[in-house]
């Protein structure tokens, strides 16, 4: 008898939980979109004409395929896409389930729902992975080698079960339109820097702006959440803009503007350089990949950025988003501060101020390099060089501007945060950019923009500023100091800043 209500009981249990997972069906293919924008086409052609544009992220599923192309289900009607431009996946999850979207670097999947399990994996930023199971902070997560869970703070929902992303609400300004993010900064409670810090939107998002004033936008950083985010390097992705930039790109014809123009193998300043363009070379558009033209060059498929090459049919160049804009042939001089027999300061826990200092600047030197910059460094290994030496490295080019980098030490291991040094007036507002961007896109607390005697300053004649990274005194913050996530942060939070320093210059 008991065991027969036992039974009773488990049946009601498990009917509303199969019914709600529905049926699995293996056979459903869905493609990704992996450009920030995408023309879907009436045929499957790059003469069809364009039915609609997908963007970065969106999964349609497949009707069918021909050749290099995929016919999609896009919103009820039937368009083609670009395979080339697009991921396939093979959906095994099932109907109603929803699928989660990793947003953090290096997500951590554990065995069970909290901190104290034991971690058994990662998943990478942009992975998706079908939702098994789900709590208010945790959810589990099925990826095709791995089951486990992860905080739900850094996976974003989508799919049937979950709120449909598109919708928005109506009352608040949808036709504010969106800004896609070209840094990925911290989003703040109020419109100032000192605002507490709620989220962070990351480079290459899209969002929703909501409202704007003067220097900040208010937009939706997260399903259901906003906050404060600045200007700068936010950049407007309404429509005019878009058709604007893509439209007469595919089957046109371009011409390489500059000697040596990076050939890239993906639409990405950061992807690798495949081969130089000679400038003048004529190639014919393939297609357009957001603010990139894909080219044929021997049997290769290669991107070169819109704004390195003109329209041969009369219509607009690209304009080049985002940093690189700024920092185009500008000439850097990173100084790594110390080197060989000065060792600089020690850390309390050993971490030699030379090498770090080292470790900036190159991860610097990389992204300026990518941009289109010319940085110069004062020592590429670890090597002593005096400050004479450093300061002549900037006095005897013209035009330079001159970045060296430190980290700090005080008596007192409490003393913590960042402080930018200038001493001519003419090198304050260097230090005043890289103080802004370090504050905008690290949890560092800042010391400000301050005058300081230094050789490398007080003897240069460029624009100059030295910055103080840190407190390798104080045993926490040198531990953040010497993390990966840290040096990659600080690297770009100095890219950026010197972006805006020559846009404030311009
Ligand atoms: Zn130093």
């Amino acid at each position: 008898m008991r065991r027969t209500l036992l039974r009773i009981l488990l049946i009601l249990l498990f009917i509303p939980l199969s019914a709600a997972l529905g049926h699995a069906s293996a056979d459903d293919k869905t493609i990704k979109v992996q450009v920030n924008q995408l023309n879907i086409r009436e045929g499957p052609s790059l003469t069809s004409a364009v039915a609609g544009k997908a963007y970065y992220g969106e999964e349609y599923k497949v009707l069918k395929e021909k050749g290099d192309w995929i016919q999609i289900d896009f919103g009820g009607r039937k368009g083609w896409a670009a395979g080339w431009l697009v991921q396939t996946t093979e959906a095994v999850r099932t109907d109603e389930s929803p699928t989660a979207l990793v947003t953090a670097d290096s997500l951590r999947v554990r065995n069970g729902p909290g901190e104290q399990f034991q971690v058994i994996g990662t998943l990478d930023q942009g992975e998706t992975a079908s939702v098994l199971e789900q709590n208010e902070s945790w959810v589990k997560l099925q990826t095709k080698n791995l089951s486990g869970w992860v905080s739900a703070d850094f996976i974003q929902l989508s799919g049937k079960s979950a709120p449909a992303p598109e919708k928005k609400n109506p009352s608040e300004g949808t036709n504010m339109g969106e800004v896609r993010a070209s840094a990925s900064l911290f989003v703040r409670a109020e419109p100032s820097l000192n605002g507490k810090i709620i989220g962070e939107i990351t480079e290459d998002g899209f969002y929703t702006i909501i409202k704007e004033e003067k220097q900040w936008i208010y937009l939706e950083y997260k399903k259901g959440k906003k906050g404060w985010a600045p200007r700068w390097f936010l950049e407007r992705s309404s429509s005019e803009k878009k058709t604007a930039q893509e439209a007469p790109a595919e089957g046109s014809k371009i011409k390489i503007l500059y000697e040596g123009t990076s050939l890239r193998s993906q639409a990405d300043v950061n992807s690798k350089i495949v081969k130089r363009a000679e400038k003048g070379k004529v190639y014919k558009v393939q297609a357009a990949a957001g603010s990139w033209y894909k080219v044929m060059d021997g049997n290769q498929n290669l991107y070169i950025a819109g704004w390195m090459a003109s329209n041969l049919n009369g219509t607009p160049q690209i304009a080049e988003p985002g940093p690189q804009e700024y920092l185009k042939d500008r000439l850097i001089i990173i100084d790594p501060g110390h080197g060989g027999e000065d060792r600089g300061t020690t850390g309390a826990l050993g971490t030699l101020e030379k090498n770090l200092t080292l470790r900036t600047a190159l991860l610097l030197y990389n992204k300026l390099d990518a941009a289109g910059a010319r940085p110069i460094l004062t020592r590429s290994h670890d090597t002593y060089i005096s400050l004479q030496t450093r300061t002549a490295a900037a006095n005897s080019r013209y035009g330079a501007t001159f970045l060296s980098i430190h980290y700090d030490s005080s008596q007192q291991n409490d003393v913590q945060g960042f402080t930018a040094y200038y001493f001519h007036g003419y090198q304050k507002a260097l230090a005043e950019c890289l103080e802004e961007a370090m504050a905008q896109n690290l949890m560092l607390s800042s010391r400000g923009a301050r005058q300081g005697n230094y050789h490398v300053l007080r003897e240069n004649k460029s624009s100059a500023a030295l910055m103080e990274l840190g407190y390798l005194s104080s045993p926490n913050e040198e531990q953040v100091l010497r993390s990966r996530k840290f040096q990659e942060k600080a690297a770009s939070a100095l890219y950026k800043g010197l972006a805006e320093y020559f846009k404030r210059m311009d």
